[in-house]
């Protein structure tokens, strides 16, 4: 997915531990298009811009597509991050510059490396009438940020216990470990809940938690949650507990342990430097032309032919820096 900000600040983000499970509440982002499917972004945020390496929480539908049109996002760039998708309902097929071509699917996590820099799109296809998931970013750390481009994908098996069923896609839960590679410690499942249902996780203690709620309430160590919130679990505790209340819930547990890197994020780009922002941006905008778009730094998706999503404006103001 491209953010869809029309003019979006560089945003300096920096590790930041606090005390207790905090409530990050979402705010609602259109994606663009004349029907404009909206997403509700819980990460980055002005209070907290990193999770762990997760740099970038997108949550969307259930969509009727006949409403909002789905997803139509146009060949855009990417560096210095990994794209995680994650859907619910409904499919989106996925094209990139390092020639793959691949389905998204509910159940199964398609990881998007930019690393130096990649171009992609995401389409829903016409199959798809209702469109429900997650798109979610992970910053590459300075080790890896210049990498090849790259992409991965797994089903995980589903594992059952008493009142859950979990699926984990990136990193170590419930004894089930995701194949898929990562540059620093994450994790990544979704968990669903029966109506309910306590759980109590081992989780890695030094690793800050999320908790992005999909459907029902949530409680997490006691802390309610709502569906599209993000409860934020800082480091230093070995167990989570999630309670589900009257109706079943869904959700996703992402972590990692602090990044310990600033970043900067503009728009699709994870740089260091404003100059980094300034030299990939004139990179990708060098690479469209009226013939649609060519071959450059950022390559071109294999059999996509729409017209790519140009850059928008650079900020006037440098940096806004977080309080
Ligand atoms: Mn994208």
């Amino acid at each position: 997915m491209s953010n869809p900000e029309d003019k979006p600040a560089e945003l300096l983000c920096e590790a930041s531990v606090a005390g207790g499970v905090e409530i990050m509440t979402p705010r609602d982002v259109p994606l663009g298009g004349p029907r404009a499917m909206r997403v509700r972004r819980t990460l980055p945020q002005r209070e907290r811009s990193l999770i762990g390496a997760w740099c970038f929480i997108d949550h969307y539908g259930p969509d009727d597509v006949a409403d909002t049109g789905g997803m139509v996002v146009p060949p855009h760039p990417h560096t210095g991050l990994q794209t995680v998708s994650w859907l619910f309902e409904g499919e989106v097929e996925h094209r990139d510059s390092a020639g793959h071509h691949a389905m998204v699917r509910p159940g199964e996590v398609n990881l998007m490396t930019a690393g130096r820099g990649i171009s992609h799109s995401e389409v829903s296809p016409a199959s798809t009438t209702r469109l429900h998931g997650a798109q979610l970013w992970v910053a590459l750390p300075d080790s890896a940020r210049h990498t090849d481009p790259g992409f991965a994908h797994h089903a995980p098996t589903a594992v059952h216990g008493d009142g859950y069923e979990a699926r984990v896609f990136l990193g170590s839960l419930l004894g089930d470990t995701s194949p898929v590679e990562t540059h620093t410690p994450l994790l990544g499942a979704e968990l669903l809940l029966g109506a309910g249902a306590t759980v109590v996780l081992d989780v890695d203690p030094t690793f800050e938690l999320g908790v992005l709620v999909d459907t029902g309430l949530v409680e997490v160590e006691g802390v309610e949650a709502k569906p599209s919130d993000l409860a934020y679990v800082p480091p230093g505790r070995a167990l989570l507990t999630l309670s589900a209340h009257d109706r079943p819930a869904r959700l996703l547990l992402l972590g990692g342990p602090p990044f310990g890197e600033s970043i900067i994020m503009w728009w699709n780009i994870v740089a260091r430097t404003h100059e980094e922002v300034v030299a990939w941006r004139a990179e990708w905008q060098a690479q469209i032309t009226h013939d649609g778009l060519v071959d450059g730094w950022f390559g071109v998706p294999i059999g996509d032919e729409r017209p790519p999503i140009p850059a928008p404006p650079l900020p006037n103001a440098r940096l806004r820096e977080r309080r």
